[in-house]
């Protein structure tokens, strides 16, 4: 078994019990978070293989409220296109397994 196999493996633990934004599976598997956006889209397609969802909670302008409702991506935007705010929740990520 490879080494990234099983860290795609704990990040679809970690996200079968909560939801977590990509810096928290980072620092829960001491990994870098760039690293973890490269692992997502696998464990996207892992999670739906297996009948479940990946629900991406998506990211929102801390300044003017803007959630970023059409983004469909797990790496977090630059900029607010309302008031071109940077200050933004990053997005964050939980598995559901559907009945
Ligand atoms: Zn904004």
């Amino acid at each position: 078994m490879s080494a990234v196999k099983t860290i795609r493996q704990q990040i679809i633990m970690l996200l079968n019990d909560a939801e977590m934004t990509a810096l928290e599976l980072s620092q829960s598997l001491g990994i870098q978070e760039k690293e973890v956006y490269d692992h997502l889209p696998h464990v996207y397609r892992s999670a739906v293989a297996r009948g479940h969802r990946l629900r991406i909670r998506p990211s929102e302008c801390l300044k003017c409220g803007f959630v970023f409702k059409d983004r469909n991506r797990f790496t977090p935007p630059g900029r607010c296109p309302r008031c071109k705010g940077t200050y933004l929740q990053k997005p964050a990520f939980k598995i559901f397994q559907s009945k």
